[in-house]
This record gives C-alpha cells, structure tokens and sequence, in this order.
C-alpha cells in the first residue's frame, strides 16, 4: 500500500472495513481472497494460485475433462484447443463471457484478443488484476466464425461451468453480454434490461453489462459499462 497518501490509505482501509476485512495479508489486494498459493503452475491457462490444493485438484481434473470433451462434435472437430478459464482460485470475482474466438483458440487462454485487452483496461480501471480475478467463458470451444453459441452447445457446458463457479465460490459474478447473462442466470432478455440489476447465483451477486466486443463496436456504451463497473466496485467496497 506504499503509494497511497496518509488519507486515501485510511479510505481504503475504511473501505475494506466495510468489505468484511479485518486482516491484511503482508501482500494481497481485493480482488483476491488469502489463502496458502498452490503454486500449480503448470497448466497456466487454469489456475494462478488457489485457497488450497483440493480445490487445486478439482480445477485441475475438471480442465481435463473439458479438455476431452466432444459432445459437440462440429465445435470438437473444428477446435484448435479447449479453452478453460484463468486467474485465481481466490477470486471474489470473475467475469464470464460468452466463448472463445480465434486468439483465445490458439493461445487457451479466455479474452486475450481485442476484447480481451479491452477486458483487461476494464479489469485495471476497477483497480484489479487480471491474476486476481477469475475469468472464464460459457462455451470452451470457439463456434467456427465466431458464431453464437447454439442452446445445444449452452446445455452441453452448463456443468463445466456451473462447476467452475462452485469450485471457486466467487461474491461476484459479472455476465458480458447477453449469452452470458441468459446462460448463467436462465432468463432470456435484452442485455439492455438486465443492467443495473442485481440477481444470485449459487451464492454470488451477479452483474450483467455489456460484452468488451460490443464496446469496440459501439464505444460510446464505455459510459455504461464504466456505470455498471462503479455498482460493481460500490458493492464489494472498492473505492477508485
Ligand atoms: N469473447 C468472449 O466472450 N470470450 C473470449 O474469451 C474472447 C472473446
């Protein structure tokens, strides 16, 4: 915490407070909850660090068995690799997208593309890392042509990540874009309507705004999803 001022230090501490910390680990931040680091760094594209190794275990197993995967047999015929999720086991929050596109299918990691970049601006300017947060998408195959993913494709990953999320028991969830929103939360309306609202899933809060490729298209929608962002920081007491 050197570089903050004698003021906004006890703002942040204040902050924290409200956020339920009393402890600071000697080096952490809010986007991660403390917790022995597993140091499993072998399959970087799955897990950062972790809370402990059974949760380390049960990652590791279920990035197998997407891996494996070939209940939808075009996307498995078609796909360069599975692409799983990143970040830490720890997270209090991920980001859940909608599927891997051409970049995240070559590289196996989730929004490493321009929209992952725009991603990671987003991720940085709610003062997080990418490495604090846990990121993953709804589809784990790229649909060819970066199509949207089909409610047979949706049903056939529910459990992959439905799985996901149990394992690391995030406060927070932030759906980008509409498959995501109607994927994990079951309800089908526009992106549009679901903003500013707040819903549950397992035992997370759970925002929707809209998909960083929306914003490339369409960067005026910058000022909303920087709203949603700052409902988003409010809740789990971040200030910026
Ligand atoms: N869009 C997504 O929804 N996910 C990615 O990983 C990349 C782009």
């Amino acid at each position: 915490m050197g570089q903050f001022s004698p003021r906004s230090l006890a703002q942040r501490l204040e902050s924290l407070a409200r956020a339920g910390v009393t402890h600071l680990p000697r080096r952490s931040t809010h986007g991660k909850r403390t917790g022995p680091s597993s140091g499993e760094k072998n399959n970087p594209g799955v897990v950062i660090s972790s809370r402990d190794d059974q949760h380390v275990d049960a990652m590791k197993a279920l990035s197998r068995e997407v891996a494996a995967c070939t209940q939808c047999k075009e996307l498995a015929d078609t796909r360069t690799q599975t692409v799983f999720g990143s970040g830490s086991l720890n997270a209090r929050l991920c980001f859940i997208g909608e599927a891997p596109g051409a970049d995240e299918d070559a590289s196996g990691e989730p929004f490493v593309g321009r929209a992952g970049q725009l991603l990671t601006k987003i991720i940085e300017a709610c003062t997080l890392t990418r490495e604090e947060v846990y990121i993953l998408n709804v589809l784990k195959c790229r649909p060819p042509g970066n199509r949207t993913p089909n409610p047979t494709e949706v049903s056939h990953c529910r459990s992959f990540f439905e799985q996901q999320i149990s394992i690391i028991q995030p406060e927070f969830i932030c759906c980008l874009g509409a498959s995501a929103a109607h994927a994990v939360l079951q309800i089908d309306a526009p992106i549009g309507k679901l903003r500013k609202r707040w819903f549950t899933f397992e035992n997370a809060h759970v925002l929707c705004t809209y998909h960083p490729s929306y914003l490339l298209r369409n960067p005026a929608a910058k000022r909303d999803v920087w709203d949603d962002m700052k409902l988003l920081m409010a809740k789990m007491g971040i200030q910026v």
